[in-house]
């Protein structure tokens, strides 16, 4: 765990220092934790630091990939929100409180027809925003073993399918996603869905995915979408992307 990014400090802080100054001097992240409603689903704190993925000014493009500002704003205030709306809508309906998000997802159709659109919006943001993190790092790498191999088999290895990712994100209008899926014979494909949809909704899996809404870029790119779709790639965490492709071979894999 990184310094800074745990919420044992932040409480520690809160105790030693006056409460007011000590709030405003962590920001949003702990403002997020503290309006955080009692509820089945949780926002975890990003696994590195909100800078992590700048780098602050990387040394072979002179670019920032991902921005600490962006991050932070993305994560607890984006997110943080998903988190809440979802908490809420199922404060009266404890079936759908005690179901696993991807089962909720998977099911929308059967959903209390009075929650289903915050589930559908919410509940895939949640999903889709928690995989995202995940799948990202501060390390470079390159796919390895059997997911390299089934990225030349599915998908044109992996600058087809980096160049495919990338167009494909470019033609989401508005808001929306772009996924690689992993089926259970890991058989790879490509997939954009508008707003927070995810292919969890079809009982699909994602192998990875990139946030292709203005909020996910703006800052450092401002309009410059495909910019930001080609800089992403610097931050892929392929060990990680490379777990989440043995663990859906396994049948382990839930969001
Ligand atoms: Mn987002």
């Amino acid at each position: 765990m990184l310094p800074g990014t745990t919420p044992s400090v932040t409480r520690r802080q809160l105790v030693v220092g006056t409460a007011t100054i000590a709030a405003v001097a962590l920001g949003p992240r702990a403002y997020a934790q503290a309006q955080a409603p009692a509820g089945p689903f949780k926002l975890d704190p990003l696994p590195y630091a909100n800078n992590a993925l700048e780098p602050s000014i990387d040394a072979r493009t002179m670019e920032i990939h991902i921005d600490a500002r962006t991050m932070e704003i993305h994560h607890d205030r984006h997110h943080a929100a998903y988190v809440t709306n979802l908490n809420n809508a199922v404060k009266d309906h404890p079936n759908v409180a005690a179901m696993p998000l991807q089962d909720i997802l998977a099911k929308l159709a059967e959903m209390p027809e009075a929650i289903r659109a915050v589930l559908r919006n919410n509940g895939g943001g949640h999903a889709n925003h928690t995989m995202f993190w995940q799948l990202m790092g501060p390390g470079r790498g390159q796919p390895q073993g059997d997911l390299a191999a089934a990225i030349t088999r599915d998908l044109g290895g992996p600058q087809k399918m980096q160049d495919d990712f990338n167009a494909a994100g470019l033609r989401v209008f508005g808001s929306g996603w772009v996924f690689v899926t992993v089926a259970r014979d890991g058989k790879l494909a490509l997939e954009t869905k508008p707003n927070q949809d995810t292919p969890l909704m079809e009982g699909k899996r994602v192998l990875l995915g990139n946030d292709v809404w203005e909020h996910a870029y703006y800052l450092t790119y401002q309009n410059r979408r495909g910019d930001y779709l080609k800089a992403w790639w610097n931050v892929v965490n392929w060990a990680k992307v490379g777990e989440r492709y043995a663990a859906a071979k396994a049948g382990t894999l839930s969001i």
